[in-house]
């Protein structure tokens, strides 16, 4: 017997669909609203740490996700300028335990893609093209309305709603919660290259013109490269200016980044630029029978590349509790509450300073930093 019968999930990122996943497994009904006509995960790449891969296998999708990833045991370290000379290379913590790479590097559609199906294959029906507008709660059930694409409305009615809707959430405003995501001052080029021969893990660089330089493995023949910047207003960049602008920035790089260079002089198609920002809504993360997950509900710069790997964990708890308590109790909050706020504070916490030290330009412990979250997230949740 689960506390809920029938969910509402707003939003088909990575922690709605592990949300809806194990939830539909469980027999309990699960509708997922989607605003976007179809799934838009950006095409770049992700980092998938131990943990992040342990809650996937979770999910169902970790043979899927082992298929189409890279894995790898190890981090480069360069010191900026144009010889590049490797500095450190260190053994990453396994941080999902001995079954998983510490390890995977992935393209973003494709993890998108694997946990849709898995969430409809469990059973969850996907809407998109149902943007949430509004939610209110009376007599235990929550109705939501929702806009489709000609903006016509409906209502549905759920049990509880999960609002998995990222970091401008509807859902989060719609119950009350006042947190936003601030900006922390960064912002970040990501683009979708051909992995160069031998670039077979994570390098860093930081330090030279940008914050850090870096690209992680994604398959045999692609990765991801990265340079953060301050932030500027870089608006409707096309992936051509993007190509351009990004080339510009690596030329103080060297090593792989000869080989990234040369490719965005050519122009890549997935070129993307965003802002790092920060926020933690206050305990508790729900409103009656309402609750924020993932990035509605915590972000932070991805200086220790958590941030997918918490929101798929809030989605495991979350699950885990509905389906072994018989009632939506305060018990059921309680449990939620005290396996995921501390666990995602800290994770905030620890990402905000070492990205303060970056902005700073100041050397402080970030190894030290890491060894505190990789054995906080060594732990199950
Ligand atoms: C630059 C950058 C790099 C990152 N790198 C990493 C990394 O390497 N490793 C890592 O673990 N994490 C990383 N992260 C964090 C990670 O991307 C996020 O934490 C994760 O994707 C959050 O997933 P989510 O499901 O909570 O939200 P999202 O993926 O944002 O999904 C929210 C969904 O809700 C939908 N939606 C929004 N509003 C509505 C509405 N009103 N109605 C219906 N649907 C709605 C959206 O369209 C979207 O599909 C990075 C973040 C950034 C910014």
């Amino acid at each position: 017997m689960s506390a809920v019968q029938d969910v509402g999930i707003v939003g088909a990122g990575a922690s709605g669909l592990a949300a809806a996943a194990l939830l539909a497994e469980a027999g309990v009904a699960v509708v997922v609203y989607e605003a976007t006509p179809d799934l838009a995960a950006l095409g770049s790449g992700i980092t998938l740490q131990g943990n992040a891969l342990r809650a996937l296998d979770r999910v169902g999708v970790w043979e899927q996700v082992k298929e189409r990833s890279f894995a790898f045991d190890v981090t480069g370290i360069r010191a900026p300028g144009r010889e590049a000379p490797l500095v450190a290379e260190m053994r990453d913590n396994r941080m999902g335990g001995p079954a998983y790479p510490a390890t995977a590097g992935m393209y973003r559609p494709d993890l998108a893609e694997i946990l849709l199906g898995r969430a409809r294959a469990a059973g969850a029906t996907v809407r998109f093209g149902a943007r949430v507008t509004g939610l209110t709660q009376a007599d235990d059930r929550v109705t939501l309305t929702l806009a489709d694409a000609a903006g016509a409305s409906t209502t549905v009615t759920h049990d509880l709603v999960v609002g998995a809707d990222g970091l401008n959430s509807t859902v989060r405003e719609l119950i009350g919660i006042e947190t936003r995501p601030e900006p922390n001052g960064m912002g970040i080029f990501r683009a979708f290259v051909r992995r160069p021969a031998g670039a077979d893990h994570t390098e860093l660089v930081f330090g030279g013109p940008s914050y850090i330089a870096g690209f992680c493995p994604t398959g045999e023949d692609t990765m991801y490269a990265y340079l953060v910047e301050d932030k500027q207003d870089r608006q409707g960049l096309t992936a051509a200016e993007g190509s351009r602008i990004m080339a510009e920035k690596a030329r103080p790089y060297g090593a792989h980044w000869d080989d990234v260079r040369a490719q965005l002089e050519q122009g890549v198609e997935h070129v993307h630029y965003t802002w790092f920002t920060s926020h933690l809504v206050a305990e508790p993360w729900h409103r009656g029978r309402a609750v924020v997950i993932g990035d509605a509900a915590h972000s932070c710069p991805p200086t220790v590349a958590q941030g997918a790997a918490q929101a798929l964990e809030d989605a495991v708890v979350l699950a885990d509790v509905l389906t072994t308590h018989d009632t939506l109790t305060d018990a059921l909050w309680t449990e939620f509450h005290a396996r995921r706020v501390p666990r995602a504070s800290a994770v905030v916490e620890v990402s905000n300073q070492i990205a303060s030290w970056l902005l700073a330009h100041e050397r402080g412990d970030v190894e030290g930093l890491h060894r505190v979250i990789s054995d906080l997230v060594s732990q199950e949740p």
